[in-house]
């Protein structure tokens, strides 16, 4: 029987929008605290070009680590699998802050999703790039198939201005000689990575190329070989969620990727993306609501990948 996504999504959608909003918006980047918290959005799109939402879901807010993603992306397909010696595809088990793991593994993040792994990531955009914010920016549009997305430079700052715990995994990691420009120039574009703006359709749309093998369905670009993009929802699946990646795992069954903005984007494989933006986080840093629904879609679908 076929599956009636835009009325399961509509039924989810309203159920929740009923019950109470539990959790909190970040406050240690002042810029993402004016929220209103209330915005929920959610946005399906398939590879046969389906596209509908709900809510919020044209709405641009900011996708924070959901761009981690698209950098792991773009330099993974540059630096094919050497690229593991500086970033481990290991769950973390502790916060995506947390600097403790650092010292006993050497300087090597556990994962490209934890902050430590993604300074890594952007110290490599550094060496590879002749304009690092330029180049990724047009590949985030390109593979979204839409020119309309852009740095917030007020978020950024603001991120900057407090950016202490970054700043203390990037030098420490330097240390270890896991970090080769000044540390200042990678967490500079590393608040420039975390604060792209993006809505719910937007990043169903630039998600699809990782349903897809790689490739983006509406231009045909390969992006990554199909191998790589399996690997890369592998670590989705282990890591997208910071130390709450089990437990997505265990309650929705699909890769995905959470941000501190309140958006969560899951992927169907050889099928489809969900996006979903609600700003209130629970305790491990994942949207509240965002979590709650996509475990009610995947229940009510029946469909995960295990
Ligand atoms: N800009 C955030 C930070 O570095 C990103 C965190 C996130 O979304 O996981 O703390």
């Amino acid at each position: 029987m076929k599956l009636d996504y835009q009325n399961i999504i509509s039924k989810v959608y309203t159920d929740i929008i009923a019950k109470e909003n539990f959790g909190k918006v970040p406050s240690y980047i002042p810029e993402l605290a004016c929220i209103d918290d209330n915005k929920f959005g959610i946005n399906f799109t398939d590879l046969k070009h389906n596209s509908f939402g709900i809510g919020d879901f044209e709405e641009k807010f900011s996708i924070q680590s959901i761009s981690k993603v698209f950098a792991l992306s773009f330099v993974y397909e540059k630096l094919d699998e050497k690229l593991w010696k500086r970033v481990d595809v290991e769950p973390s088990g502790s916060a995506f802050n947390s600097l403790v793991q650092l010292e006993a593994d050497c300087g090597i993040p556990r994962n490209p999703f934890i902050n430590a792994g993604a300074l890594v990531i952007c110290d490599i955009l550094l060496e590879i790039c002749n304009n690092p914010k330029q180049e990724l920016i047009q590949f985030i549009r390109d593979l979204t198939g839409d020119q309309q997305i852009f740095f917030n430079e007020k978020v950024a700052a603001s991120e900057l201005e407090n950016s202490f715990r970054n700043a203390a995994m990037c030098n420490f990691m330097k240390s270890f000689g896991n970090i080769k420009s000044q540390p200042d120039a990678v967490i500079e574009l590393y608040c420039h990575l975390c604060s792209i703006e993006m809505t719910c359709k937007q990043l169903s749309m630039s998600f699809l190329y990782l349903a897809n093998l790689g490739k983006t369905p509406s231009n045909d670009l390969q992006i990554l070989s199909s191998s790589k993009a399996k690997r890369l929802n592998a670590i989705l699946l282990t890591c997208g969620f910071y130390d709450e990646s089990g437990e997505f795992s265990f309650r929705v069954g699909l890769p995905g990727k959470s941000g501190v903005g309140g958006g969560i984007v899951a992927i169907y494989p050889q099928h489809y993306c969900i996006t979903v933006w609600s700003p209130k986080l629970n305790e491990k840093g994942n949207s509240y609501r965002g979590m709650k629904f996509l475990e009610e879609f995947t229940t009510q679908t029946g469909e995960s990948i295990f």
